[in-house]
């Protein structure tokens, strides 16, 4: 039977990346060695980081003053390495689910760190759009996308002030104005690469302005002068994230990847408005177009566990919604072809009819 995976991250990549990965962990370019055995430093390799990074100033089209680093630690590192590097004065957050709340929760370690706008109280059902954002912040961070809850920013909020974006889940989804932002991270285990690697984009003059000592590998300048190789990075991830990269650019950049992820949440989301049994979670203009959460009527809140088997037993995987949120969360990243999401309606539909 086939499986489709709408596991939340790590999750579904596309299978000629996971070849092709795999291709290079048992020989790597005919070397007769894995790519799990090479030295980063062994000089097939930094072809590979030096690709990547053109891969991505050309899909996101990256000005000119923007360095791409890729680091260790996950996205939950950076939630400490922004204000680290960027808090000077005052530091902005939008508290828009559980990435969030743990980042404003690191930067208020290092000094004054704001709300300045929440869903909080409404269990996170919708993403703040109408709040006075303060002018004298060194920052307004926002995660762009909220994996758990389902809410989704799909363009740059009006702000006085620099952006910081939380971009873990739906970074190469959509075209994004990487101008308005002094840094953008991304852990790779969503639409980017297996996990192990952290995907940044900073603004070099942004840098060094903090008036604190950052130790050596928590300080951005460390990774941009040394090209990320200060360390050891993580090398098969970094290789992963290459042939997604190459792959995203051949199916038409992320235009193509927008277009795709719209068509595929408007048939889910159709299915979620129509079918009887089930309701969405999220204000309809907050939904994400990533992470498809979605929960049964009360009226039939008892077919949730049946639902989950039926749907498992047809080959669907990873469907079962965040503890915090319950019900389903369908989780459509780049790779989810449509024929994966319309066999998840389908499951809907017959399941319907049976009750
Ligand atoms: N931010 C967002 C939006 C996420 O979805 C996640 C993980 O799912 C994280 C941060 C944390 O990422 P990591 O596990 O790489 O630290």
């Amino acid at each position: 039977m086939k499986k489709y995976n709408f596991n939340a991250g790590p999750s579904i990549l596309p299978r000629e990346v996971i070849e092709n990965t795999a291709k290079q962990i048992l020989d790597f370019n005919g070397s007769g060695l894995s790519l799990a055995e090479i030295s980063h430093r062994a000089k097939d390799f930094q072809p590979v980081v030096d690709e990547a990074v053109a891969l991505i100033k050309e899909l996101l089209k990256v000005p000119e003053g923007y360095s791409v680093l890729f680091l260790g630690g996950g996205a939950s590192l950076e939630f400490c390495m922004i204000p680290y590097n960027f808090l000077i004065k005052k530091a902005g957050y939008l508290n828009t689910g559980t990435w969030a709340k743990k980042a404003l929760k690191e930067a208020k370690l290092f000094g004054e760190a704001v709300e300045v706008a929440s869903s909080a109280d409404a269990g996170y059902t919708f993403y703040p759009k109408d709040y006075e954002c303060p002018t004298d912040l060194d920052y307004l961070h926002i995660t762009t996308n909220n994996t758990i809850y389902g809410t989704e920013i799909r363009k740059e909020p009006e702000v006085p002030v620099r952006l910081i974006g939380d971009m873990s889940s739906d970074i190469f989804s959509r075209p994004i104005d990487v101008a308005k932002y002094d840094c953008i991270y991304a852990g790779a285990q969503k639409n980017l690469a297996m996990a192990g690697v952290t995907l940044i984009i900073v603004k070099d003059d942004c840098l060094g302005k903090a008036p604190r000592q950052i130790p050596t590998m928590l300080d951005y300048r460390t990774h941009v002068e040394k090209g990320s190789m200060f360390n050891t990075p993580p090398v098969v991830p970094i290789y992963c994230a290459l042939e997604t990269l190459r792959w995203i650019k051949a199916q038409g950049g992320v235009e193509e990847m927008a277009r795709r992820a719209e068509a595929r949440a408007k048939v889910l989301y159709d299915e979620i408005d129509r079918n009887k049994l089930f309701r969405g979670t999220v204000e309809k203009d907050s939904r994400s177009l990533m992470n498809i959460c979605f929960v049964m009527n009360d009226e039939y809140k008892d077919l949730e566990k049946p639902f989950f088997e039926y749907a498992t037993q047809r080959g669907m995987v990873g469907i079962k919604g965040h503890r915090s949120v319950g019900g389903f969360r369908a989780s459509c990243y780049n790779a989810m072809p449509m024929e994966g999401v319309e066999a998840l309606v389908k499951c809907m539909q017959d399941f319907e009819k049976e009750h």
